[in-house]
């Protein structure tokens, strides 16, 4: 070990930052809204303002500052000011000058009550950097409401467990099961609740149940969310929709339950699913139910979501890029446009047996864009159906097959002739259908034939 980081609280300390520029700006922040009181001497050549003193602090000024920040180009003064500063008890940071400093500044990730700290002894700030960002992506944003919630529960755990050894146990379990998840979210009164269920039966680990977007296919098009979700389940529950570059981002060791079609054979009835999702929640396992897209856009998320409530399963949902997002940025068209689109509607090409099918007269304006999804087998009905209620025969379409995926195809046409185009071309699912005049921006992949109405 080269270095050694400690923390220092900041209630009740004084940290003071001397100089203008912009790495002095950058100090100041750092502790703006900290526990710490902030003083910041910016020089005598700059205009006064309630942010800064516009001035050079003198050794009254410094006398009881825990930490000095010295962020002027001058090396002459930098020294003179490490030197007064040193003299009255503070330690002392020179910034981009490690030898006149008593320590450096680390990488900060700042979480509230939890910091991560990444330090290369000044050598390697770059690669510092680059750690943070990694740790960063893997470290949900609200990790300050869970440290809240356990310093809030921490007399309770110990009057109801005296014993150190149970206590860990404790807390080991509490931060596995439901109550981070749901604390991180903001759902602060429900974690609570099952942080003080475990503390009654500390033998029943709830599992949690993340209803995830997977995005259109891109492993690159996960979020943040959807990402940490993954590293950290036991178990993932998937069907088709989901590639194996994203399936594989999960954690090595998760199981993984394949819920989809196989050949020829019908998926596995929702029910069930909502059954196998339940069951191994009870069984303390983090569930990610993945699902393509967004769970919620033509996903049956909505369902999922309503069994998981009715069981009394804690659920989150994790939005994703849906199809239409994903393939519209594949493919260059704009959704939305001034010119050409004030409105875009996500249709579904495929209705339940029997069911009644899109009302295409409220779709069929002109400048208005539909992204119609499971429309390959459709298309003949989209079609007809918007030539009917009145769209123009010339409006531009474009298919856009597999999109974000390596094998992405884009095929365009014209509204009358998009049955054909879809035949012709032998477009497969998945794919996406855009109608409208913004089609026209589509950057065909494959060059689709005239497809002449
Ligand atoms: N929840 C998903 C949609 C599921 S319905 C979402 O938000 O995207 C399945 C339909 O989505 C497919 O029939 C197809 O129309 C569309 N789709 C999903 N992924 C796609 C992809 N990578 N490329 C094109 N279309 C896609």
């Amino acid at each position: 070990m080269r270095v050694f980081l400690a923390s220092i609280p900041l209630p009740g300390t004084s940290v003071v930052v001397v100089g203008a520029g912009d790495a002095a700006a950058a100090k100041a922040r750092l502790f703006d809204g900290s526990g710490a009181t902030l003083r910041w001497f910016a020089g005598p050549e700059v205009e006064p303002d309630e942010a800064w003193i516009a001035r050079w602090p003198t050794a009254k000024d410094l006398s009881g500052a825990r930490l000095v920040f010295i962020a002027v180009s001058d090396p002459g003064k930098a020294t003179a000011l490490a030197g007064l500063a040193r003299a009255s008890g503070a330690q002392v940071n020179v910034v981009d000058q490690p030898g006149l400093s008593d320590f450096h500044t680390p990488a900060l990730i700042d979480r509230g009550g939890v910091v991560i700290a990444i330090a290369t002894g000044g050598v390697a700030p770059v690669l510092a950097r680059q750690v943070r960002a990694r740790v960063e992506a893997a470290l949900p944003q609200g990790l300050d409401r869970l440290a809240r919630l356990a310093e809030g529960l921490r007399e309770t755990v110990r009057a109801t467990l005296p014993d150190f050894t149970a206590r860990r146990r404790f807390w080991e379990a509490a931060f596995r099961g439901a109550a981070p998840d749901l604390a991180v979210e903001g759902r602060t009164a429900e974690a609570r609740r099952e942080m003080l269920r475990l503390l009654n039966r500390p033998d029943r680990v709830q599992g949690v149940v993340h209803l995830v977007g997977a995005g259109p296919g891109d492993p690159e098009l996960l979020t943040l969310k959807a990402l940490r979700a993954l590293q950290d389940a036991d178990v993932v529950i998937h069907d088709r929709l989901a590639p194996a570059a994203i399936l594989d981002r999960a954690r090595r060791d998760a199981r993984r339950i394949y819920v989809g079609k196989r050949r020829g054979e019908h998926s596995v009835p929702q029910a069930e699913i909502a059954t196998l999702m339940i069951a191994e929640a009870r069984a303390g396992h983090r569930v990610v139910r993945l699902k393509g897209g967004d769970p919620f856009v033509f996903g049956r998320g909505g369902e999922e979501l309503e069994a998981m409530r009715a069981a009394g399963i804690d659920v989150i949902a994790v939005p994703g890029i849906t199809a239409a997002l994903g393939c519209a940025a594949a493919a260059g068209v704009p959704l939305t446009h001034r010119d050409q689109a004030q409105a875009v509607s996500f249709v579904t090409a495929e209705t339940r047996p029997g069911g009644a099918g899109p009302d295409w007269a409220s779709l069929a304006a002109p400048n208005h864009t539909l992204a119609v999804y499971m429309g390959v087998a459709g298309a003949a009905a989209v079609q007809a159906g918007l030539l009917e209620a009145g769209r123009a025969a010339d409006t531009p379409v474009a298919v856009i097959e597999n999109g974000s995926r390596p094998d992405q195809r884009v095929v365009t046409g014209q509204l009358g002739g998009l049955a054909r185009l879809v035949a012709h071309e032998r477009v497969v699912s998945p794919a996406l259908l855009i109608v409208g005049e913004v089609a026209a921006w589509a950057q065909p992949q494959t060059m689709a034939r005239e497809a002449a109405a």
